[in-house]
């Protein structure tokens, strides 16, 4: 039954109206260990965590957003900051541009340079990729394979096992071909070592790339970050490719990599085939690695809609024990101007677990609207002269039966006795102006 469930919520309600230190620690535990579930490292986590909760701290929670949502919202803010804000564009100068990439073997290199001939095509570019990954013959037919694929020309010399050469005479051949922009391809090894090191800063240093990205495979953890390390102390590169972001993988390491490196991530790499690329954006990969993205639209939504004026007046009339049915409908109508009803219940703080198995949608408030305008506005500001013979009257003006206006008379009396409680208790008075 409805009142009691009402009744259950309201206890869950109070002291939920700001955030306190309390359900905010318990909160951010659980931020915490969300992050580091998804691949953050622990250090990182837990600056990040103290950071969201310098930034809660009193903040004024939106009576329809329960702290916890709002905290969520928070570290989404946090974390998007952490991973540059907004996204961040390849470079591309020079005629032709050169584009280098970088990585170890196995981390999606010559997957990725596919992919990028692909998208600088759709951007109408001429483009041109060359494979340099003169230790594996194998390399040169992978990418000759995808820019069959994709319609974009490969240049390879599969004889030539100098790898410098190879690009000067790619460059060369762009020249005279009209590519403005070449993607080179490279070779990498299981693991950092010396030689790879040499052969990727000589090829930067005599290409003179726009742009060098760094490959890296999200799925490594750690060793990603590690690795990341490395070749940006030798390379100096622009930026970073995160790869193989499909499946479970999280996206924590695009947080971890860009905290150690602090070079922005450039795309994202999500599947094998050619389309699966993505430019990256950190707000996009904060509500990822949160798992938690359609709470953070409800809440925006709920901020966006939420009339904060009438919510005082509201408040005032709940605090003076003077809510009446003029109020109860506009209340209805604040929650109706928000959507989808079933969504939003969850959304009020401890609504969502009273409400549960509730089936409720827009027209639930049909009933109850059409006995409240039948009301007279003598009737509906003052309920109490709301009689046997009045309820009659309304039950006949609004087409529903007496039973049904008795049923909404004893509920609204219910809410009304909670709400003069609540106020005597000093509790969640603010909540409760959000009560339906
Ligand atoms: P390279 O050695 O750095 O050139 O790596 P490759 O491009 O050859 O990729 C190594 C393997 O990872 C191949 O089997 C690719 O199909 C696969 N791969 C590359 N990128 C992705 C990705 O984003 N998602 C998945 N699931 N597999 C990928
Ligand atoms: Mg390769």
């Amino acid at each position: 039954n409805l009142s009691l469930k009402l009744d259950r919520a309201f206890k869950t309600l109070k002291g939920t109206g700001k955030i306190t230190e309390i359900n905010v620690a318990s909160t951010v535990k659980e931020i915490r260990r969300a992050l580091i579930d998804a691949d953050v490292n622990y250090k990182v986590a837990k600056e990040v965590t103290d950071k969201i909760k310098d930034e809660a701290m009193g903040r004024d929670v939106l009576i329809s957003v329960s702290p916890g949502q709002l905290l969520v919202k928070i570290t989404q803010e946090e974390l998007t900051k952490l991973m540059g804000g907004s996204k961040v564009d390849i470079k591309l100068s020079g005629d032709p541009s050169v584009i280098l990439i970088s990585g170890l073997q196995g981390s999606g290199k010559t997957t990725f340079t596919g992919k990028l001939g692909s998208f600088l095509k759709r951007q109408g570019r001429q483009v041109l990729l060359v494979a340099c990954d003169i230790y594996r013959p194998a390399a040169i037919d992978q990418l000759k394979v995808l820019g069959e694929q994709i319609g974009v020309e490969v240049y390879a010399e599969p004889e030539n096992k100098n790898a410098l050469q190879i690009a000067n005479n790619a460059i060369a051949y762009a020249k005279k071909t009209g590519k403005k922009t070449v993607v080179v391809d490279t070779a990498g090894r299981l693991a950092v070592d010396e030689q790879m090191m040499k052969e990727i800063e000589e090829l930067k240093k005599a290409l003179n790339p726009s742009e060098t990205l760094f490959v890296v495979d999200s799925m490594t953890g750690q060793d990603a970050v590690n690795t990341a390390k490395t070749f940006d102390e030798r390379l100096d590169f622009d930026g970073v490719v995160l790869t193989k972001l499909d499946g479970d993988t999280r996206g924590g390491a695009a947080i971890s990599i860009r905290h150690v490196v602090n070079k922005p991530i450039k795309f994202i790499s999500t599947g094998e085939k050619m389309e699966n690329l993505d430019v990256f954006h950190p707000d996009r990969m904060a509500q990822r690695i949160l798992g938690m993205g359609d709470v953070i639209s409800l809440v925006e939504r709920a901020q966006q809609s939420f009339d904060e004026d009438e919510a005082k007046r509201i408040n005032a009339k709940i605090r003076q024990n003077n809510f009446n049915f003029d109020d109860f409908l506009s209340q209805l109508e604040q929650v109706k101007k928000m959507g989808n009803i079933k969504d939003l219940i969850g959304m009020i703080p401890g609504m969502g677990k009273a409400m549960k198995g509730l089936d409720i949608d827009d027209d639930s408030f049909k009933p109850i609207e059409a006995i409240i305008r039948s009301m007279t506005p003598k009737e509906r500001q003052n309920p109490d002269i709301i009689d046997g013979r009045r309820r009659k009257r309304i039950a006949d003006g609004s087409g529903r039966t007496i039973t049904e206006v008795n049923n909404l008379m004893k509920q609204f009396d219910d809410m009304r006795k909670l709400m003069k409680q609540m106020n005597k208790m000093g509790g969640a008075k603010q909540a409760l102006g959000r009560m339906v």
